[in-house]
């Protein structure tokens, strides 16, 4: 699991500056979105504000503007992805979420199934 924290060498940093490669759906001044390396769906792609915010932990009211306009994005982007009926956003944080790249970040999944539910209870 990385845990970096750092812009200089956070991966989803690395993608914005052009240093590494992605396959983009979108970008514009404040925000990024790519499809997920490791897809766990049919359509699965992330959307990630420019800014290096390590999780949603350490956001506070300055960053509202940047992630309301990441999350506004979603339904646009998903819809353009083939996500006609619906899809699942979801933002896992720090150890407890399962958070693996510390540069806040929305999944977006879908496809043209039903997705499974939400969490499989324990026991
Ligand atoms: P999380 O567990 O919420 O931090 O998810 C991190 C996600 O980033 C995982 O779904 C990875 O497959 C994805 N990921 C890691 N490296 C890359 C990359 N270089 N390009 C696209 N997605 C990536
Ligand atoms: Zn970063």
């Amino acid at each position: 699991m990385s845990v970096e924290k750092s812009v200089d060498n956070c991966i989803f940093c690395k993608i914005v500056r052009g240093e590494i490669p992605s396959k983009k759906i979108h970008e514009d001044a404040d925000l990024l979105a790519f499809h997920d390396i490791n897809p766990v769906t049919p359509v699965h792609f992330l959307i990630i504000p420019k800014v290096h915010i390590p999780s949603l932990a350490e956001a506070d009211s300055s960053h509202a503007p940047i992630l309301g306009k990441c999350l506004a994005s979603a339904g646009k982007l998903a819809a353009e992805q083939g996500c006609a009926e619906g899809f699942r956003t979801i933002i896992n944080t720090g150890r407890i979420g399962r958070q693996e790249v510390y540069h806040v970040h929305i999944h977006v999944l879908g496809g043209p199934e039903t997705l499974p539910p939400m969490i499989v209870r324990r026991g």
